[in-house]
Formats: C-alpha cells, structure tokens, sequence
C-alpha cells in the first residue's frame, strides 16, 4: 500500500506523519521543535509507541534525519514503505500558484519569491522542501498551498480598496489561509450531508491558534477573513484579527518601532493580549472563574464571530451548513452556542445536548430537521495535503 510523507516546517520547527492517503491511516507521526536552538526537542508517535528526545538538533534536514532514523525505529523504514510523495504545506502560494504543484527548481525559487509576503513562513517552507529533496531524491515532492482555495475569490472580495497602482506595486490583496482545512471539512460536510459540494453553500468556522471564516458557495469560496497575512479577521490566540489601520500609524508616529509593531501584533495581541492566555483552554478556566479580563476576551471573540456569521450569511443568501473544526471549535461548546444563539428566526440553532455530546468524529449538533445543519468536523491538513500530493503524482 502507497504511503505519504506530510511535512509542515516552521522557523524553528518540523511536524511530519507517515500515512495511508486512502484510508487515512497515521503510521507515525511527529513534532520536532527548537531546531537550530540547540536544545532540540523531539516527539515521536508510531501506533502506541511514544518515543520523547532531547538533542542538539542545528537545522531542519537534520531534524529531517532524526524523524527518518525514529520511522525506522519504530517499524517503518522509509526506503521499503512504498513513498509516493513528500507532501509539503507551503503558506503563501502568492498569485502564481493555486494548486498542489510537482516541486522543481522554478518552483523552489518562485516559492522563495514569495517570502516577502510570507517572511516568517515562505522560507521555513523552502528550507524544508530542500531537505527532503536532498535526502529523498527520487520521491516526488508536491507545495500544497494554504491559500490555494481562496485563489478565485470575487474580486469584490478579494480588493482592498487602496491606490490600484500602489496595491499591485506590492502585491496587495486578500489571498486567504488556512484553504488546506476549510477545502478539507466543507467536502466532509457535503459526503455527511449526502450532498454534492456544488448544491451546497457553507459557512466553516476554523478555530485553532489561527483563525479564520470562510464562505463557500457551491464548493467554491466566494469570502474568507483573513487577508494579505493571517493577521486578518477573527480574534485569535496572539493575534487580534480586524482592527483600525490607524492603530498602526498612531503607534508609528508615536515612536513604536516597526519591529514592534509587528510583535505586538503577531505575538502580544488577540486572547494573550486582553486576558493574558493564549490557549482557549485556560481562556475558559479563567472565563469560569470570572475574570474580568478573560470576560471581556472572550465577549470579543464571540462578538466577532458573530459579526462575520452576520456577514456570509448576508452574501450567500441562504445556507445549509454552518461548520465548527480545529482545536477551539472541534472542542469548545460554549464557543459554538454563543456564537449562533438567538438564530432561530434564521434556521440557525445548536441542539444543547447534542452540542456537549461527546465523541471526536463529525457530527450534526443542529436539531433534527433544523433548516440549517451545524456541524463538527474534525480537521485533518495532513490527510489534505498527501491526497492532494497523490493526484499530483499520479498526474
Ligand atoms: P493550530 O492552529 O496550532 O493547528 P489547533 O487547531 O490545535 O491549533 O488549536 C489549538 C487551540 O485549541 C488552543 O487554543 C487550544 O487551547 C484549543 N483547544 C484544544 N483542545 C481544547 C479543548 N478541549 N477545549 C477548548 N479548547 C481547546
């Protein structure tokens, strides 16, 4: 049986899994994190395995060796388990590219290009990518872009409205990320629903460190809240989504570093900005033990969903399906009931019981028969990109 290797490199980090592209078996999988900071840290899984290390790991093919010597350690050499592809989760795929794509050197170097609208993810990217190749030079390796899906947005939804000359100069407009998981989850709604993608239109709310809304009409996205960079739209866990552009200038002109600026709006903003936590799980402790900060976290993070709810719902006319997934929104029923409460009127309503019912498969948690179906349905990038990786290589 055909196996795949997902990879998604980070500055500093390297998660990869092993998999069956058809059934969507994980072999093994694994994180390595602190690359190049010389206390490296590995995490491995194979079946019921757990393999944890520490070591010097300086840059990512090492990393890369690490992972291919822990497969081999726990059952899987990687030269006899039938790879097909390295699958590789690049960020940014710019205007050139909106789907998964065989890598050569044109495409290495065009990737590369891209970084200066994806600094802190194109480059991770690439370094990744070349240490596959180099170490497994006669698999296929295949770019499955984040912002693939959202590559024919409306160009109503897809302008700024900024200086056109200045704005092409830069390369500015909305691309859209995390396309991998909102691709994903609405094509398992429409095989929940028993419906073809091209009857239905969806609204998936993607919830995790990252956030992001889109709305799909017909399978196809027609709007998406993130933007030129996922800074874009939904409150997140360090990042605060919409907010004033004068926010920046005013900060600008009050003497805040550039560099500053950028921190604070990547790093310091968002869930940690406003109640000093970034992980939802501790943002509802704190929430439950009625911290004021945490409060008011939380009402803006719900008020903002709401608001881009508002929003699809207005521009897709009607809609089918309403869809939570990632780690927030597979996991959080608060999240889902205070987002659609009060919807009725709409055809929108989440069933309380079925709402906390536990169980980590999708699920409908609308009433039976509502007009609207709201749904759970777990993401899965990785099973994404070795799919897509496949039906690159088998052309
Ligand atoms: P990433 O965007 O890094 O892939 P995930 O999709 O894993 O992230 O989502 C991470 C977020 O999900 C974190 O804020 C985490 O606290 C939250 N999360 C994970 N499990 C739960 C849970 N059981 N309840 C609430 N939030 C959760």
């Amino acid at each position: 049986m055909s196996t795949v290797l997902v990879l998604n490199s980070g500055s500093s980090s390297l998660k990869y899994q092993l998999l069956h592209p058809d059934s969507g078996e994980v072999l093994a999988s694994g994180l390595i994190e602190r690359i190049g900071e010389g206390d490296g840290r590995v995490e491995h899984r194979a079946g019921d395995r757990e393999v944890r290390r520490e070591l010097a790991i300086p840059d990512h093919e090492a990393g890369l060796k690490v992972a291919f010597d822990l497969f081999a350690e726990t059952g899987y050499e990687l030269a006899q388990a039938g790879l097909t592809a390295v699958g590789h989760r690049v960020v940014h795929g710019g205007e050139v590219f909106y789907r998964p794509t065989l890598v050569d050197d044109e495409v290495l170097a065009t990737i590369s290009d891209l970084a200066e609208l994806a600094p802190l993810h194109n480059p991770a990217n690439r370094t990744g990518i070349e240490s596959a190749r180099r170490l497994l030079p006669d698999v296929p390796q295949v770019a499955v872009f984040d912002t693939a899906f959202f590559h024919g947005l409306p160009p109503a939804a897809r302008t700024y409205a900024l200086d056109t000359a200045t704005a092409e100069r830069y390369g500015i407009r909305r691309y859209g990320f995390h396309g991998t998981s909102h691709e994903y989850v609405s094509g398992q709604v429409a095989l929940l629903l028993g419906r073809e993608p091209a009857e239905l239109n969806q609204i998936v709310f993607h919830l995790g460190n990252g956030a992001s809304a889109s709305a799909i009409r017909g399978g196809r996205a027609v709007d998406t809240s993130m933007g030129l960079t996922p800074l874009e739209g939904l409150v997140m866990g360090t990042r605060g989504g919409d907010i004033d552009p004068g926010v920046l200038t005013h900060l600008l002109r009050n003497g805040v570093a550039v560099d500053e600026v950028d921190r604070l709006l990547n790093r310091e903003s968002g869930l940690k900005g406003l109640a000093g936590v970034n992980d939802f799980r501790e943002l509802r402790k704190l929430v439950e033990a009625d911290d004021a900060g945490a409060r008011l976290a939380y009402e803006v993070y719900v008020h903002r969903l709401r608001r881009y709810l508002g929003a699809y719902l207005v521009e897709l006319g009607a809609v089918q399906a309403i869809t939570f997934t990632a780690g927030v929104g597979e996991n959080d029923s608060g999240v889902r009931a205070d987002a659609l409460a009060g919807l009725e009127r709409y055809g929108i309503a989440v069933d309380p019981e079925r709402n906390i019912a536990s169980g980590r498969g999708a699920r409908a948690i609308s009433p039976e028969g509502a007009e609207v179906t709201v749904l759970v349905v777990p993401t899965n990038e990785e099973l994404a990109i070795a799919r897509a990786a496949v039906a690159v290589v088998d052309g």
